[in-house]
């Protein structure tokens, strides 16, 4: 049973070498029907997210998750089938996603954090993404944190990623205008032509963010959809419209630094009454149902686009996980480890 594991506690940039991938003991896949509440995976599609870094470090502090157990294998969310089970709310045959460890088959003792799959007229994977975390995040980040409005002038960053590319999607179908920075020629093509944003620049391209943005938005932003922070962040600030509001995803540009930058213009949000607020997907788990009436009908009528970018196999699992902080990967990182 293949595994990736974390050897140490990461410091600074995580690197490919932080993990190995080793085989732990043979399992048997069969359970003993003699002992119950069971359940063994074989575990699919892996979802690579950069909450996952923080994991890594020696302290949880700042996370609102426990650290990885270096030696042992990590762990996310994912998408699985479950071979056999002892468990009432399980059977042979059923596709779950939820929390998975990074191997290749599991033996599940407590399956309170699967959920059994039940649209399996979309892509798996999509559970590790769009119909998953992501997803709801952006719904969440989105609807009710930015309060958008027809004709807002929408800024979003890390916009082709697993998160961005779904909230600049939803921010159009809104009537909105929007714009979006990602870190590649190939991503600012992906923006305009498959995610339909009006639109798009590369950060790394530009000398001062800050001239870039009253480019694209010489009237100013309503909303900004924030996932780098840092020096993006300050110049956002610097154009944000009266009443503009700032829904606080992330700062991937921070989870690597001993110590995250200092954000000049702050007190601009005083003179121009920006709400800024950050959120949690994790508070907003009950919005499950209502995101999926909205978001299936939009994937099958083809009204919504989802780009994943997916590695093949365990082995290549270590180098997605630490491309997401180089922006190695082109729209939702996935590894898969086996098609059902
Ligand atoms: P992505 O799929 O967008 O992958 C990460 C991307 O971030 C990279 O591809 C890269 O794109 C960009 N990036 C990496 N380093 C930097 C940097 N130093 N400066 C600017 N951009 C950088 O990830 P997700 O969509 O999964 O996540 C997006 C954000 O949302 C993250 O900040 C994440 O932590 C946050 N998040 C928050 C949640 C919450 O509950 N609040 C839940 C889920 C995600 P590029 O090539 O454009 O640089």
């Amino acid at each position: 049973n293949k595994q990736v594991v974390l050897k140490d506690y990461v410091n600074g940039y995580p690197k490919e070498s932080d993990m190995m991938v080793t085989s732990n003991a043979t399992i048997c896949l069969e359970l003993p029907k003699n002992e119950g509440g069971l359940v063994l995976l074989k575990n699919l599609y892996l979802s690579c997210d950069p909450y996952m870094r923080g994991r890594m470090n020696n302290t949880s502090k700042g996370s609102y998750t426990d650290s990885f157990i270096p030696g042992s294998p990590i762990s996310g969310y994912g998408v699985a089938k479950v071979l056999d089970s002892t468990h009432p709310d399980f059977n042979k045959g059923d596709l779950v996603s939820g929390i998975t460890i990074w191997e290749e088959y599991s033996l599940v003792t407590n399956p309170k954090l699967l959920t059994k799959i039940q649209h399996t007229h979309v892509p798996l994977s999509y559970y590790t993404g769009i119909l998953g975390m992501a997803g709801l995040t952006a719904y969440a980040g989105f609807y009710e944190i930015c309060s958008p409005k027809k004709g807002d002038a929408v800024f979003v960053s890390a916009a082709s990623g697993a998160v961005g590319q779904l909230v600049g999607q939803f921010a159009k179908l809104c009537g909105c205008y929007v714009v979006g920075s990602a870190g590649s020629k190939e991503k600012i093509e992906l923006l305009k032509k498959d995610f339909n944003f009006d639109e798009a620049f590369n950060y790394k391209d530009e000398q001062d963010l800050d001239v870039a943005l009253k480019r694209y938005f010489p009237d100013g932003i309503d909303i900004y959809f924030e996932n780098v922070g840092g020096k993006m962040l300050d110049a956002v600030l610097c154009n944000m419209r009266v009443h503009g509001r700032i829904a606080v995803c992330g700062m991937i540009s921070q989870y690597n630094l001993d110590q995250s930058e200092g954000i000049n213009n702050l007190m601009l949000m005083i003179l121009k009454r920006i709400r800024m607020e950050g959120f949690l997907v994790l508070d907003y788990h009950h919005l499950y149902p209502k995101y999926f009436d909205m978001i299936l009908p939009l994937i099958q009528e083809g009204k919504i686009t989802y780009v994943e970018d997916i590695v093949e196999g365990l082995d290549n699992a270590p180098a997605a996980l630490v491309g997401l902080f180089s922006g190695k990967n082109v729209g939702k990182q996935v590894v898969a480890i086996a098609h059902e």
